[in-house]
């Protein structure tokens, strides 16, 4: 059997290595490593594949959530809300612009936002609402515009897990995760499911103003050439990691199909066990693309199966162990523990298993067969 990787970016490599190099080489003889045309045509093929009106490529996806915020007409103070449970990347950059993050709990069934406790959350000073494709989950966002309608609030969607996920309407139309808020903003780092050879972020949005304003901010608040009309950043993406996006953007769809190919050969392994629930899956629809692949565990010893895993040679991760509310950075005297019941569960009981696409049968078997021999013994 294989070295089985928590994420494989060799193996995929292989696949694409004659295209990578190719226009790798085809950068650096050209000298054109800034805003050259591969960023450029990228910049068009994401904006195509997405159905998306403006994608503005920039350095990583915390900046991407940065420079959406920036662009937006919110004032120091103003009440932002996100979930408890993500990375830290989202409530950091909301601190950063000294906006005030609003933690809420999540949904124990799909680890989104909890939409009652978003709505419980909002106040006279709300402006915007960070809903999070957890783990790739898209967020039922059909349910955000609304209540972001009704209190007239922002939508920026934190998407650097979630790229490639349909979003079904109830009608049934469909939309990419990220091109439904009012702005969208993702990561490319490279173990994301769409990643480059280094940091790389985009925004999205339908909003032709909006977008022309974001252009400037990453370009240090210019719109004409050294006169500077807002205070912006240096965020761009490289034209290197473009030409990588390029190579791989072709391939997200099978990418995100080997992603949901390994979930189910998971998930119908560990049907019968009580003592593991499983993620969410959605039949017949393309709204979880497994950036992580996600277990909770009951009456399970988790650090020693966490133990047990890595003496196997099985690589596993804890995403996350620590709520946002109790970081030393970002607690508040306003919180309630008894308003994050799930999230305080959640930390406790999650477990990652490995998820990428180079996945073989023989290392899935032997992955479930591993947890659970231990967690039958
Ligand atoms: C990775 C990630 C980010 C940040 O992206 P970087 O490119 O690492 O800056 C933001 N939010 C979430 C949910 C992420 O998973």
């Amino acid at each position: 059997m294989r070295k089985i990787q928590m994420v494989d970016l060799q193996g995929q490599y292989q696949d694409i290595k004659e295209r990578v190099d190719a226009s790798i080489m085809e950068v650096i003889n050209s000298a054109a490593f800034i805003n050259g045309p591969e960023v450029h045509a990228f910049q068009k093929e994401l904006e195509d594949y997405l159905n998306v009106k403006h994608v503005i490529p920039c350095a990583n996806g915390t900046d991407a959530l940065q420079i959406a915020m920036m662009g937006l007409d919110l004032e120091q103070g103003d009440e932002v809300i996100t979930a408890d449970f993500t990375f830290a990347a989202t409530v950091e950059v909301i601190a950063l612009l000294k906006l005030t993050p609003v933690l809420v709990d999540v949904d124990p069934v799909n680890f989104n936002i909890d939409l009652e406790a978003l709505e419980n959350a909002i106040t006279p000073k709300t402006k915007a609402i960070v809903p999070v494709h957890l783990f790739g989950q898209v967020v039922n966002m059909e349910a955000i515009m609304e209540i972001a309608e009704k209190h007239n609030l922002y939508v920026i969607e934190d998407t650097a897990q979630g790229i490639g996920a349909d979003y079904t309407y109830k009608d049934g139309s469909k939309k990419k995760a990220g091109t439904i808020g009012h702005v969208g903003a993702t990561s490319f780092f490279p173990s994301k499911n769409l990643g480059c050879y280094g940091d790389g972020g985009a925004i999205f949005t339908n909003d032709d103003k909006l977008a022309h304003t974001i252009r400037g901010i990453v370009n240090h608040g210019m719109y004409t050439r050294y006169y500077h009309d807002v205070v912006g950043v240096n965020s761009r993406l490289d034209s290197i990691q473009a030409a990588v996006l390029r190579a791989k953007l072709p391939k997200l769809d099978d990418y995100n199909k080997g992603r949901q190919d390994a979930a189910r050969k998971y998930t119908a392994a560990f049907a019968d066990s009580d003592k593991i629930i499983t993620p969410f899956i959605c039949e017949n629809c393309d709204c979880h693309v497994f950036h992580q692949y996600t277990l909770r565990l009951k009456d399970v010893d988790r650090d020693a199966l966490v133990q047990h895993l890595n003496e196997k040679g099985i690589p596993c991760g804890v995403y996350y162990p620590v709520p946002l509310h109790s970081q030393k950075a970002y607690a508040d005297s306003r919180y309630n523990e008894a308003d994050f019941k799930i999230t305080n569960q959640l930390v406790k009981e999650v477990i990652s298993l490995p998820m990428h696409t180079e996945l073989d049968d023989e290392q899935i078997d032997f992955i479930t067969n591993t947890i659970l021999n231990f967690i039958n013994n």
